[in-house]
């Protein structure tokens, strides 16, 4: 008020402001998205995390899951306030040591208010105490938190973190971690990368895991329940752990007769994608009825189901494919997800060409000519499927068909060039569609517009299509096999994977 009328004062304080330079602007609230327009409230704008450390402790048998996140952020704007994405109850935080002030928003909101603004460039530490029971957690009406019969698992696409722990939520950010829980004895907790140790107290059994390349927080998972464990190395000297459970009925001997193959199917997985990029390998089959496995960070998850009909190694590759073709490249915004699911499954195709199951070709062939043009199958674009489409088979199939017809377009050997290069290119970080066409045109040295929009952006059955170079067997390379004839659809229809009940592909 009295400012009003002072007017010296008034002119000192212009004087000031425009002595002030454009960076020291105020600081303001983070975004509470990161700006992925299919999900705009995913994610969080104005800081990056760079690691994870979860310390936690989990009673299976009211699914009651309490402890303490660390996170250590950057600041990438001034901040007077930021977001975590996250659904179970807080106690406490603490940015920097000093206790913050925090409210839920939104549907998976945490606003954290800091009690001084936070500068941009500046490295500092928030701590989120925390309890809830995850399975009686939803949001937008679904849960991704499996409860299991003796524990729970955290693993779905895109969102699984919010029923575990506090995090910026999108690919883009990606961060390592330490994930440490106490479960009690005869109960082991499953995690992402090596197991640095085991401790046993009172009761009580510490499983402390460790991811050190950069990891997606949807590639971050946990398992609480009874598990074997069994070990083994790669060829290339990976060590692999799968975990089982214990409780897999008639179908414990299928998974381990499937997953046990994990390091060959790595390795084989190296000729075409370059060298394994993690330190760790393996996978886990929780007892669970869901109806999808996940491509979690060197540990994927599967559900019993995949395998109620045998042996089910095609999935492993699938889930194996990702570890290069989604998680060390990752999508820059989820539209890109064709850049993961179109991959794992030509992955699956070289694999059942390679098994003598059915050429590349023929499973290209099959999908062209099992879905008439009339099929709604072609009205997805798998370069930007939607949100609601995301995981449609279509950007599985017609996605992989996209890159056979690639295949023929450039040769082989630019095409297997492209395969091996990409990851390298662009490893622990983020690419859309657009960025790869562009990689294989420079590759090639074909102008690849058309192709790309004709298989991947037009809503309709491409015309018949001539092939202007004949494949080789990926293996090529390897003595000529007589291949058995496809058998129906074989490989084609492998469950594809991971998503929820909402984006749900069954
Ligand atoms: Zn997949």
């Amino acid at each position: 008020m009295h400012r009003r009328i002072i007017v010296p004062g008034v002119l000192a304080s212009a004087t000031l402001l425009l002595a002030i330079p454009a960076s020291a602007a105020s600081p303001s609230p983070g975004a509470p998205g990161i700006g992925d327009p299919y999900y705009p409230d995913y994610g969080n704008g104005g800081y990056d995390v760079s690691h994870y450390d979860l310390r936690l402790k989990y009673r299976p048998a009211t699914d009651e899951l309490e402890g303490t996140a660390t996170l250590l952020v950057r600041a990438t704007k001034d901040l007077s306030r930021f977001n975590l994405d996250f659904l179970l109850d807080v106690s406490e935080v603490r940015v920097d040591g000093a206790k913050a002030s925090y409210a839920s928003s939104g549907e998976h909101e945490l606003e954290i208010t800091p009690r001084k603004p936070v500068a941009k460039g500046t490295d500092f530490t928030v701590v989120v105490r925390y309890r809830g029971v995850p399975s009686e957690q939803e949001a937008y009406g679904f849960t991704s938190w499996h409860r299991t019969p003796d524990g729970g698992v955290a693993a779905n696409e895109p969102e699984a973190a919010w029923w575990w722990f506090p995090s910026n939520d999108h690919p883009r950010d990606k961060a390592t971690y330490d994930v440490s829980v106490q479960v009690p004895d005869g109960t082991q907790a499953i995690s992402n990368g090596t197991l640095q140790s085991t401790s046993s107290r009172a009761g009580w059994t510490r499983y402390s895991w460790r991811s050190n390349k950069p990891q997606a927080t949807y590639l971050a998972t946990l398992a609480v329940g009874r598990f074997d464990l069994t070990t083994g190395t790669t060829e290339s000297g990976i060590p692999v752990l799968n975990a089982y459970s214990k409780d897999l009925g008639d179908h414990a001997g299928a998974a381990r007769a499937s997953l046990e193959r994990t390091g060959e199917v790595a390795d084989w997985l190296t000729e075409y994608f370059g060298p394994y990029p993690y330190n760790a390998l393996g996978g886990y089959v929780p007892n669970t009825d869901t109806g999808y496995a996940l491509e979690t960070q060197t540990r994927p998850f599967y559900s019993p189901r995949q395998f109620a009909n045998g042996s089910n190694v095609s999935v492993v590759v699938h889930e194996l494919a990702h570890q290069w073709y989604g998680n060390l490249v990752s999508v820059s915004g989820w539209k890109d997800i064709w850049i993961n699911e179109g991959f794992a499954r030509y992955a699956q195709w070289l694999w059942s060409e390679h098994e003598g199951e059915g050429t590349a070709q023929e499973l290209a062939d099959h999908v062209y000519a099992s879905h008439p043009a009339d099929d709604p199958f072609w009205t997805v674009k798998p370069g930007d499927p939607g949100p609601q489409n995301q995981f449609h088979g279509a950007v599985y199939d017609r996605g992989a068909l996209a890159l056979h017809v690639l295949r023929r377009e450039i040769g082989d050997e630019a095409f297997f060039a492209v395969l091996k290069g990409w990851p390298r290119k662009y490893a622990h970080g983020n690419a859309t569609v657009a960025d790869f066409r562009r990689y294989a045109e420079e590759v090639s040295g074909k102008r690849l517009t058309a192709l790309f929009e004709t298989w991947l952006y037009e809503p309709a059955k491409p015309a018949a299509w001539t092939a202007r170079t004949t494949p080789k067997a990926p293996d090529a390379l390897v003595p000529p096999k007589s291949w058995k004839k496809i058998a129906a659809t074989n490989g084609v229809h492998d469950t594809g994977h991971g998503h929820d009940h909402r984006h749900g592909r069954g």
